[in-house]
């Protein structure tokens, strides 16, 4: 069975069995595992681009769950520390900073030059696709390292008008959909959105392959914060703190997701989700020659910890080569008018990129920063063969950014699909126990 991309609106959904079970089986627990090495735990990112996509006010988020940690120099593996790249030992003395150099993610609202490049570039050579995402000069003081153990993803209280905003003006604005318009007063101000699956028949293939990302991104970021929801305050302690745990909500999910609930609407988002899922792990399974070629280097200064990481991620992309139904990405783009929309492609996935920034919860930003910028290497590495093979003058190349990104939004997908097992056990205690 292949991943078809065949005209359907469901195109690429065959076997969710076998999917299933190779992920949670084979996939979780690995890649579980190599996003907690040190190479892949710190995320180095510039949390405070400006909003460039909304005027006024964009709200703020006032749960103290929405904050985010940087890492400080001591916090980091040696080899991470700023100007240390090739340093093997503990350093102990003070670490004397770059000299900041100009970052050339300057985007204000403009194409940045790296993108105007890349375009006309692409241009040239109407088959290949460099940057999906704006590229960050990593040497610039405006990026900090985060420690993405120590900020988990989960639920933080983010929502209403100002979530609602981001994601209408992703999907409306940017998902190739026009059906926006809400019913009631409240929904055409902004705030609700209005699209149904079916709205995607006759769509085109890259269309629809666009807006199903999306959803699948946005079912895997509701089903994390479901199943690691904030139950608020269990009993008041002494000192005047409750406790909070988080844990799986299993109404929330199925306010969410039930099919009945959703009238079909969550059973189609879901489905986006083994989308997602399928297309990155067929990035993952092509870019498996360009990492064991050695061309990126995992350093993080302890030889040790280096070694086993570059073995987990061997072992990882053995296993995505052996995966049965991979998505197909070749019949993307192939009729005469794939210039234009190509181009377009790239330039919506850049804008969807830009709105996070305006994402006013910081532990929501880092993530959707991480996942975005995951899904656009992915995009990156299926849409740059000739790159890879090295039949292009314009060489392939992933930055460190890229490549963490990369992993760790694949781990987020496969954490959620491995959630839905848990949250279908627990149906299903609900209807033993009565
Ligand atoms: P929303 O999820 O806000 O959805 C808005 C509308 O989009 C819905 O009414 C529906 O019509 C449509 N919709 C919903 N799901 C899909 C889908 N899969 N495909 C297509 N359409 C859909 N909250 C957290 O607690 N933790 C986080 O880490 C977090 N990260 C976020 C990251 C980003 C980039 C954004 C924009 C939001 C994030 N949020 C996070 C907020 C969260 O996604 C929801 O917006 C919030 O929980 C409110 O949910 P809701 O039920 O009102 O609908």
């Amino acid at each position: 069975c292949f991943c078809q991309l065949s005209g359907q609106i469901d195109d690429c959904f065959c076997d969710i069995e076998t999917l299933e079970k190779f992920n949670n089986e084979q996939v979780f627990p690995l890649v579980s595992q190599l996003v907690k090495r040190d190479f892949f735990r710190y995320y180095k990112v510039n949390m405070f681009k400006p909003c460039n996509y909304f005027d006024g006010d964009i709200g703020f988020c006032e749960s103290e769950s929405c904050g985010v940690k940087p890492c400080s120099e001591e916090d980091l593996p040696v080899g991470l520390r700023n100007g240390n790249f090739n340093k093997h030992t503990p350093d102990t003395e003070d670490v004397e900073c770059n000299k900041p150099k100009k970052s050339i993610s300057d985007i204000n609202g403009t194409l940045s030059n790296v993108t105007i490049d890349f375009l006309d570039r692409w241009d040239k050579h109407d088959d290949t696709v460099h940057q999906f995402c704006d590229i960050d000069d990593e040497s610039s003081i405006e990026l900090q390292y985060i420690d993405l153990i120590a900020n988990p993803e989960r639920y933080t209280g983010y929502k209403g008008p100002m979530a609602w905003r981001i994601w209408r003006a992703i999907y409306e604005e940017n998902c190739f959909i026009s059906g926006g318009g809400g019913t009631t007063a409240e929904e055409n101000d902004g705030k609700r959105l209005k699209f149904s699956h079916s709205d995607l028949q006759g769509m085109c293939l890259e269309k629809r392959v666009f807006y199903r990302v999306i959803s699948g991104l946005h079912t895997s970021i509701n089903t994390h914060l479901s199943a690691k929801y904030l139950f608020e305050v269990i009993h008041i302690q002494i000192d005047g703190w409750g406790e909070r745990r988080w844990e799986a909500n299993l109404a929330e999910f199925q306010r969410r997701f039930d099919k009945d609930v959703t009238k079909g609407e969550g059973t189609a988002r879901l489905k986006n989700l083994y989308f997602i899922y399928l297309l990155e792990l067929r990035a993952l399974s092509k870019a498996a020659e360009y990492f064991n070629r050695g061309n990126v280097v995992l350093f993080t200064g302890r030889d040790k910890e280096d070694v086993k990481t570059k073995e987990m991620l061997t072992q990882l992309l053995d296993l995505t080569k052996k995966f049965p139904m991979h998505f197909d990405e070749g019949v993307m783009f192939q009729d005469k008018n794939s210039r234009g929309l190509k181009r377009e492609f790239v330039q919506r996935f850049l804008n969807v990129t830009r709105i996070i920034d305006c994402v006013t919860c910081e532990k929501c930003r880092l993530w959707g920063k991480l996942q975005t910028q995951g899904l656009g290497t992915a995009l990156k590495v299926l849409f740059s063969a000739k790159e890879m093979n090295g039949k292009s003058d314009s060489p392939f190349q992933l930055i460190r950014q890229e490549v963490v990104s990369l992993i760790n939004a694949f781990a987020r997908l496969s954490e959620s699909i491995k959630s839905l097992e848990m949250f279908r056990a627990m149906i299903k205690d609900t209807r033993n126990n009565g």
